[in-house]
């Protein structure tokens, strides 16, 4: 019997952008708690309503397009939540500042 750090299985999750499953580990994860969004690392946190993105911006692009985000839990509780063209920009933005931090070495 072999044994290896990772021993869990790879999650995988599908991107709200473009709908492709990739392991958990290689996205951004949104969560939506008390009324608000909050970015997190994709291993981060509990169980909640949220959302998976790539890390590429024509996902992002892609996902709120609509204007509408739908986070689900695995406990089927959802949230959807409406974004004005204004606060679409601001998540982008934010989201593009993710990105940039995840890229740092820690
Ligand atoms: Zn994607």
């Amino acid at each position: 019997m072999s044994v290896t750090s990772n021993s869990r299985p790879l999650r995988m999750r599908t991107c709200a952008g473009c709908r492709e499953r990739h392991p958990q580990s290689e996205m951004i994860r949104l969560r939506y708690v008390k009324d608000r969004m909050v970015i997190v690392r994709s291993g981060d946190g509990t169980a909640g309503r949220s959302i998976y993105l790539c890390p590429s911006e024509g996902c992002w692009h892609r996902a709120l397009k609509r204007g509408r985000l739908i986070f689900k839990s695995a406990k089927r509780d959802r949230a959807v939540v409406h974004l004005d063209p204004r606060e679409r920009e601001q998540l982008l933005y934010r989201l593009k500042s993710y990105t940039r931090e995840m890229g740092s070495p820690n």
